[in-house]
């Protein structure tokens, strides 16, 4: 995700073609949110980290060395905006939803009751984040829980470890659902959600 030697940050490949969510997320809104929306966050952090003493940092240092500080709120902005898109494309996949791997299928059923449960509460989530933001599925010690953030805030910054997102910025949906938010995140979940993802990420 970075090039260590000259500190610039790279706009990381989609790990699916633009057009392979289609009808839940179409290829016109992919090429907008990945090309331009994405792309731009990178852009611009290349641009205010150039010649400071973030160059040449990890992505998430950058994150956590920005995070809270009044003097680097663009800096973190764009950097956890870098982050939170590339995770999010990672947390879809073409014929995604239905059930998880067994093992986080077990835990996702400690922790909410059961999957179906788990994937009410996030739309919840999702659906009463009022402006922009993300909900997410992350583990918080061995627990499991839903949060929702604001803005490109992300669970790194609070000692949580994310398994999977969904970006609830109106330019993740508008182009497809307008301003019909639940139904891009209910399709999201039954169609694209990856939660082989979400168990690689719980270790
Ligand atoms: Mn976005």
């Amino acid at each position: 995700m970075s090039n260590e030697k000259t500190g610039s940050h790279t706009l990381p490949p989609l790990p699916y073609a633009d057009n392979a969510l289609d009808p839940v997320i179409s290829a016109n809104t992919l090429g907008f949110h990945y090309g331009k929306h994405h792309k731009t966050y990178v852009d611009n952090l290349n641009k205010l980290i150039e010649g400071t003493e973030l160059a040449g940092l990890s992505l998430e240092e950058v994150i956590a060395s920005s995070a809270g500080k009044a003097d680097k709120v663009g800096v973190f902005n764009n950097a956890a905006q870098v982050w939170n898109h590339t995770f999010y494309w990672n947390s879809l996949t073409p014929n995604g939803g239905g059930e998880p791997p067994s093992a986080l299928k077990q835990k996702i059923g400690a922790s909410f009751g059961s999957v179906e449960a788990c994937k009410k509460e996030l739309a919840t989530a999702a659906t009463t984040q009022f402006g922009s933001g993300w909900a997410w599925l992350v583990k918080e010690g061995d627990k499991l829980q839903i949060i929702k953030t604001s803005n490109a805030d992300l669970p790194l910054t609070k000692g949580m470890s994310p398994l999977l997102t969904i970006d609830i910025w109106e330019h993740a949906y508008y182009l497809d659902y307008q301003n019909r938010r639940a139904d891009y995140v209910n399709a999201v979940l039954d169609k694209l959600i990856n939660w082989g993802f979400a168990a690689d990420n719980d270790r």
